[in-house]
């Protein structure tokens, strides 16, 4: 079955490509050249079903859309949606300006989750299925670590006693918000495909 990820970016699709490796029935391909849809959603899910609706509307076939970020609780659930822009500049500038905004915060109060949603949609934009998932822990003092990328050297996950970006990929993947969702999607996928069959 052909589905389209809604997006350009190839790093994401052999990501979640590789963690489908045992489903040989899906076909997954990017979004066409120059897709790049708005994402003026307020939450997660509102801007996964954007790039979604967009991505299957422009290729006719079923699209798999996904937005994450971070939501930190001692600043009221920022960066959450913005997190890719919560301060001009690199990765590392942002993980900077966010130990910075929490400098003056307790260890007790540094409480935080990886938040992933995924959206899949039919080939008229309507949306099939939706998933969000969290991944939970807090924030570090300082970062550790250089796997992974975004926030995760100053993401330390509950009850681990490393940061994300200490962790290999593929332990990351088992516990991820992305990987959670990703599961939960593929099942949904899985059983289209079934139903597609027998049709
Ligand atoms: P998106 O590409 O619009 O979904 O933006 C996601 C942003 O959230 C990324 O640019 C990262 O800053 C952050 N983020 C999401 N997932 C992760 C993760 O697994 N590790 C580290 N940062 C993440």
């Amino acid at each position: 079955m052909k589905v389209v990820l809604a997006t350009n970016n190839r790093a994401k699709l052999e990501e979640l490509a590789r963690l489908a490796a045992s489903e040989p029935w899906l076909d997954l391909i990017l979004a066409p050249e120059g897709f790049n849809p708005s994402e003026t959603g307020d939450t997660f899910v509102e801007n996964a079903k954007i790039k979604a609706r967009e991505a299957a509307r422009a290729t006719g076939l079923m699209a798999v859309a996904d937005d994450s970020g971070i939501v930190v609780e001692a600043l009221n659930g920022k960066p959450g949606i913005h997190s890719s822009r919560y301060c001009p500049g690199t990765d590392a500038d942002r993980r900077a300006k966010l130990l910075l905004d929490l400098s003056a915060v307790p260890d007790d109060r540094r409480q935080a989750a990886f938040v992933c949603a995924m959206v899949v949609c039919d080939p008229d934009g309507s949306m099939a299925f939706n998933a969000i998932r969290y991944w939970e822990g807090r924030i570090a003092r300082q970062e550790k670590g250089s796997n992974g990328f975004g926030y995760d050297p100053i993401f330390f996950p509950t009850n681990k006693d490393m940061t994300a970006a200490e962790m290999s990929a593929e332990e990351k993947n088992r516990l991820s918000h992305r990987g959670q969702a990703w599961r939960q999607v593929l099942k949904f996928l899985k059983e289209q495909n079934h139903l597609l069959e027998r049709a």
